[in-house]
């Protein structure tokens, strides 16, 4: 990363995911040859699998809320640097995350979407609310709002749902000058496809990553290496408006 060169961002949008949060912690997707913490992404990610078995589906996000919210997991170098970032940015910034976690907020983070929702919130399927949530999500919870009971589901965008904010995405994607994706495979669509819309818009793109993702031939810069050391470096050299 020593090779970079300095250059102005006035715009600048950030993607992360499973990756950036590897290093407090919290596994990540591939990683597993296609399974989520011993489990077939079918089984626990889609609504078809959650239709079959909403009892299994229930008890592994349960868990990894449990496992978010244990002491042992905190904000690595990673996602304070991107926060701090944040602070001192004068241009734009957007942070986007396919992460369910809330590390990022943890850290500072301000001008954050989580594109594919948050493990500490629940909706209901019968009024369509989305409430904080902390405790396990039983069958027969009832929601806060409507009363019914037997009706929330983690507020978690599974395979085959659409993602959050996506026309604010792509507004920001078609205005901005740096595109920076951190810690993911990119196997997972839309955000795979990021990097494309960025460099449609003439943006510099970069790739930190601990391996090449399936998305690398896309970005002009890639770099190798672990998301807690790289990103504190990347970030101290971008130039902007208020550097
Ligand atoms: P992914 O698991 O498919 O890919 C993670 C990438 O991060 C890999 O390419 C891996 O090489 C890289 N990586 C691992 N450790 C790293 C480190 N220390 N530093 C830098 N890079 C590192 O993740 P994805 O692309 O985000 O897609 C997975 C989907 O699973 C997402 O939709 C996400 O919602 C979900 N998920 C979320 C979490 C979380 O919230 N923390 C965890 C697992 C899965």
């Amino acid at each position: 990363m020593s090779g970079q060169k300095r250059q102005l961002s006035k715009r600048c949008v950030v993607l992360t995911g499973a990756g950036i949060s590897a290093e407090s912690g919290i596994q990540t997707f591939r990683d597993q040859n296609g399974l989520w913490e011993n489990h077939r992404i079918e089984d626990v990610a889609t609504p078809e699998g959650f239709a079959r078995d909403p009892q299994l589906v229930q008890h592994f996000y349960n868990l990894r809320r449990a496992q978010l919210l244990s002491p042992a997991v905190q904000p690595n170098p990673a996602h304070i640097a991107l926060a701090e970032f944040e602070k001192t940015f004068r241009g734009e910034f957007l942070l986007v995350t396919q992460n369910v976690d809330d590390l990022h907020e943890r850290a500072g983070s301000h001008n954050l979407r989580h594109m594919h929702g948050e493990l500490l919130k629940a909706r209901c399927t019968h009024c369509s609310s989305i409430v904080p949530w902390q405790a396990d999500i039983e069958l027969l919870s009832p929601c806060p709002r409507c009363h019914r009971s037997g009706s929330l589901r983690p507020h978690i965008v599974w395979f085959g749902e659409m993602p959050l904010y996506m026309q604010e995405i792509y507004d920001a994607l078609r205005q901005c000058d740096l595109f920076v994706s951190i810690g993911t495979s990119g196997h997972v669509y839309p955000a795979a496809g990021f990097v494309e819309q960025a460099r449609a818009a003439g943006a510099r793109t970069v790739e930190l990553n601990l391996e090449r993702s399936a998305a690398n031939s896309f970005f002009d810069e890639s770099y190798q290496g672990l998301a807690s050391v790289m990103i504190p470096q990347f970030f101290a050299q971008v130039q902007h408006p208020g550097a």
